[in-house]
């Protein structure tokens, strides 16, 4: 079987590799570079229960995509030689005056519920957790199983195992069409007018997945999300645990930066920084850990989030072409999602059962709307 893959970033490179291993012969084509949108811009926060904000299947989802990366992520490193450095250090959840008391009072309670690990802390044990939160925290909630790593390492692990399981992968490429015959996909057309032949074609081209014609049937409608993000170089370890709170999360890497988001933004296909942004992201990022304003401002950019109308991804087969699978609109959850989507793909494709019901997910939803 011969599978094209449309966008090469973090969700064409999971699906890749999970296919490639399986013996399937797939072409990743990416109209640009491999993994410089979205899957480059992240924070890196493998997180459900941070990003979910309520019960339900988006959560049920995220809890399954955290639980797939843990299975996952050893054998990815072994098999790419990529170290996406995954660290087990949890995320610890602030309220910093009494409405976010209780949000997090709630928060914790339907997290419980729903058999989730969460420690509700008072101010004295979050600050033994982490000493640089704010001196303002009246209360906090730690998710000891929720981690963080460097999302453009780990973008680069799933290419580089998908390559060394077979995958081929072409920048510069842009797909205008999916190309059909008897009402199946035959493959996909280039935006130079050649063809690509394949028995399978998988859509991952985030924000712009719509764009591809051929699939106006769906009515899938992706639009971007502007996320800002800022950075700043401090020493290694000064922050133990991710930050986060309503107003905006802190995330250290290995290397010493920590990266301060985000903004939440409807500015079409501008991937501007702004005034407004940093100022918003500084103002959270200071509140949260106030040592934060004596750091080196380092850099600062901003992606595309790709969202649907009701905030939930497209995973499974298109109603109108059948051997075409959707797979985006992760919106703020791509990262944490993307071990799940490559393992869901893989099993669509081999007829196995995924290990999620994907009805909530299907691209029929639009169809009826
Ligand atoms: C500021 C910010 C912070 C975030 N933080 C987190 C986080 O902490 N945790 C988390 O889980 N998620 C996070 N996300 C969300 C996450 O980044 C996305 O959900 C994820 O990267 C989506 O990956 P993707 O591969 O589907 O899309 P993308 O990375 O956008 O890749 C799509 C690719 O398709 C290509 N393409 C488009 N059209 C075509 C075409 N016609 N032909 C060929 N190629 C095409 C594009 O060039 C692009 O490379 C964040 C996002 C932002 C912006």
């Amino acid at each position: 079987m011969k599978a094209v893959i449309v966008g090469g970033g973090i969700s064409g490179g999971a699906i890749a590799w999970r296919l490639a291993r399986e013996g399937v012969a797939v072409i990743v084509l990416e109209r640009g570079r491999l993994g410089r949108e979205a899957s480059w811009a992240a924070a890196g926060m493998i997180a459900p229960q941070a990003e979910a904000q309520s019960p339900g299947v988006f959560f049920d989802l995220c809890m399954a995509g955290r639980r797939v990366f843990d299975a996952t992520v050893d054998r990815l490193t072994v098999e790419s030689g990529v170290d996406p450095e995954y660290d087990p250090q949890g995320i610890l959840y602030l309220a910093l005056d009494e409405s976010e008391h209780a949000e997090l009072i709630a928060r914790a309670r339907w997290h419980r519920e729903c058999g989730a690990t969460v420690e509700e802390l008072s101010p004295a044990e979050a600050r033994r957790l982490e000493p640089a939160i704010s001196p303002t925290t009246v209360h906090a909630l730690h998710f000891p199983d929720n981690r963080r790593l460097d999302n453009r390492k780990l973008t680069q692990a799933y290419i580089a195992a998908a390559i060394a399981a077979g995958a081929e992968f072409r920048e510069n490429s842009r797909v205008d069409a999916i190309a059909t015959a008897g009402g199946r996909a035959i493959g996909v057309v280039l935006d130079d007018g050649g063809r690509i032949d394949a028995d399978l074609v998988i859509i991952a081209a985030g924000s712009w997945s719509h764009e591809i014609r051929g699939l106006e049937q769906d009515r899938v409608r992706l639009f971007p999300v502007r996320g800002q993000i800022l950075c700043f170089e401090a020493r290694p370890r000064l922050l133990g645990p991710a930050l986060f709170s309503l107003r905006g999360y802190l995330v250290p890497r290995r290397d010493g930066r920590i990266l301060a988001g985000s903004t939440m933004e409807e500015a079409g296909f501008d991937k501007s920084v702004t005034l407004a942004g940093i100022e918003k992201i500084a103002r959270g990022a200071a509140a949260m850990a106030p040592a934060i304003g004596e750091l080196r401002f380092r850099e600062a950019w901003a992606g595309l989030r790709p969202a649907t109308r009701d905030l939930l991804p497209v995973l499974g087969p298109s109603p109108s072409v059948p051997n075409v699978i959707w797979a985006t609109g992760h919106y703020r959850s791509g990262i944490l999602l993307s071990a799940l989507t490559g393992e869901t793909i893989a099993d669509l494709v081999a007829g196995r059962k995924p290990p999620i019901d994907l009805a909530p997910f299907s691209a029929a939803r639009f169809a009826r709307a």
